[in-house]
């Protein structure tokens, strides 16, 4: 489970070992810690002259705590970089991102990000290239990025400009060190907007997190209750030892439940409803493999993937979702997040139950989006990469080793990492970000 690489590292003489013995040195993530600063340091700020999002790039900084820096001081380091690219026109046009990044390549800092922000690619040509380009650009430099750093995009739909503050500070956070390469959208929407504690995004919350009581899932259970949700951890009752030590260690309660089940969406709506009157965040994390080619592969080992990653979430969420006699128990505003992977984007040999289950996640999500905006509600997915979980140890050797490396920030990424990402789609104040998957995957070359 442990990356030997990772644990040379931590170490000066291991770290001079492997350089000499010339293997790739993965740089340490940084990662969150409570009580940190949201953005670790001066943002470089630009734009092009049309841009429309300048004022609230700089709201959001300024909100953040982090200095904005219209130019680099002689030898100065940025933390990051954030370029406004809306109102771009043709291809000529781009040359003006070009001349704001090219000059400090070389000076961003080690774990720096880069943030560029762009328009929904519209039908007019000439825009829709340039909106489009963007898309290349940030996906190649995640490519050419080292020392940890990050580049993304974040595509600001026309009257989403004061909805960037959330989808902004993760991406330019530590919390989002193991997303790169990402395309992130934002769209206008009818939520209202409340002050949100940046600290507590989800205080005064109920969230339920399936597949809590061991890897990905019992961290994002810690992280949630972190944010300030009250959360009620779901699993299978043969894992009812490692269920309470969740809710126990997070002061959150346990629901031992078999989601494959008749009469799971039943119960788990009853107990919401009974215990909290209702539940405002939902994350369907719990997910198994059965891995064979499908000339192999049984009838069972189809079935059970494709149902305990994909029919109980569909069940569940449609339960969740139904009117009742006392409405829906999900809440208006309300989050669902879903656990998708690689697997169901670029696909793996001996993986056609997986990647199908994971896939069929996204157009779940997809669909139900547009189906949700009316009550506020946002749906999306993350997809995880490789993770250091029980899931990953038991791969072969050989396979494990390449699914660690094979990402631009060559490692593995941790649970919390996943956590991190789940529970910034799951706070209110990301509302404008519904129907995506997120992929936290170190920009996996797989599928990217
Ligand atoms: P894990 O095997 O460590 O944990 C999965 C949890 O789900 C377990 O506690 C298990 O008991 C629970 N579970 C399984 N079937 C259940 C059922 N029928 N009812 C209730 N609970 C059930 O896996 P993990 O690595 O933590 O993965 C969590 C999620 O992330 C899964 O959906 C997985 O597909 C996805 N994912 C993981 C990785 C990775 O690298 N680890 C990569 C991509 C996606």
């Amino acid at each position: 489970m442990s990356d030997f690489l990772q644990h040379l590292m931590s170490s000066r003489a291991g770290r001079a070992l492997l350089r000499r013995a010339g293997v790739p040195v993965p740089a340490p993530l940084v990662r969150h810690t409570p009580g940190g600063p949201a953005i670790p340091g001066p943002v470089l700020v630009g734009g092009t002259p049309k841009g429309r999002l300048g004022t609230a790039v700089k709201g959001v900084l300024a909100d953040a705590g982090a200095e904005a820096l219209t130019s680099l001081p002689e030898g100065g380091r940025p933390a990051a970089l954030a370029f406004d690219a809306t109102g771009l026109t043709g291809a000529g046009a781009l040359a003006e991102l070009y001349a704001f990044t090219h000059p400090v390549m070389r000076g961003l800092s080690p774990g720096g990000r880069v943030v560029v922000l762009g328009d929904v690619p519209g039908p007019k040509p000439a825009d829709a290239l340039a909106a489009q380009a963007l898309e290349g650009f940030t996906r190649s430099l995640g490519k050419e990025l080292r020392g940890g750093a990050t580049c993304q995009l974040l595509q600001v739909g026309p009257g989403a400009e004061h909805l960037i503050g959330s989808p902004l500070r993760f991406l330019l956070s530590p919390r989002s060190a193991y997303v790169s390469g990402q395309v992130v959208r934002v769209e206008a929407t009818t939520a209202s907007s409340a002050p949100v504690r940046w600290e507590a995004p989800l205080s005064g919350s109920v969230a339920a997190v399936t597949g809590a009581a061991r890897g990905i899932g019992a961290v994002v259970a810690e992280v949630l209750a972190r944010d300030g949700a009250t959360v009620v951890c779901l699993d299978l009752p043969s894992q009812e030892a490692g269920l309470a030590r969740t809710a126990q260690r997070i002061g959150g309660t346990a629901l031992p439940v078999d989601i494959t089940a008749g009469d799971a969406p039943g119960r788990i709506r009853a107990h919401l409803r009974a215990e909290f009157g209702g539940v405002d965040v939902f994350v369907h994390n719990a997910g198994i493999t059965r891995d064979r080619t499908l000339a192999r592969m049984s009838p069972q080992e189809w079935d059970t993937v494709l149902d305990v990653n994909l029919g109980a979430v569909h069940r569940i969420t449609a339960t969740l979702l139904a009117e009742g006699q006392d409405g829906p128990v999900l809440r208006d505003g309300g989050a669902l997040v879903c656990t998708s992977s690689i697997g169901g984007i670029a696909g793996n040999r001996g993986q056609t139950n997986y990647g199908a289950s994971k896939a069929g996640l996204i157009g779940l999500v997809r669909a139900y989006a547009p189906l949700l905006a009316e009550r506020s509600i946002r749906i999306n997915a993350v997809a995880p990469g490789f993770i250091e979980t029980d899931m990953t140890a038991r791969m072969p050797l050989l396979v494990r080793e390449a699914g660690r490396r094979m990402n631009s920030l060559g490692q593995g990424g941790l649970p919390v990492d996943v956590a991190e990402t789940v529970a910034w789609l799951a706070a209110p104040a990301t509302a404008g970000v519904s129907g995506q998957t997120i992929r936290v995957c170190g920009q996996s070359l797989l599928g990217a």
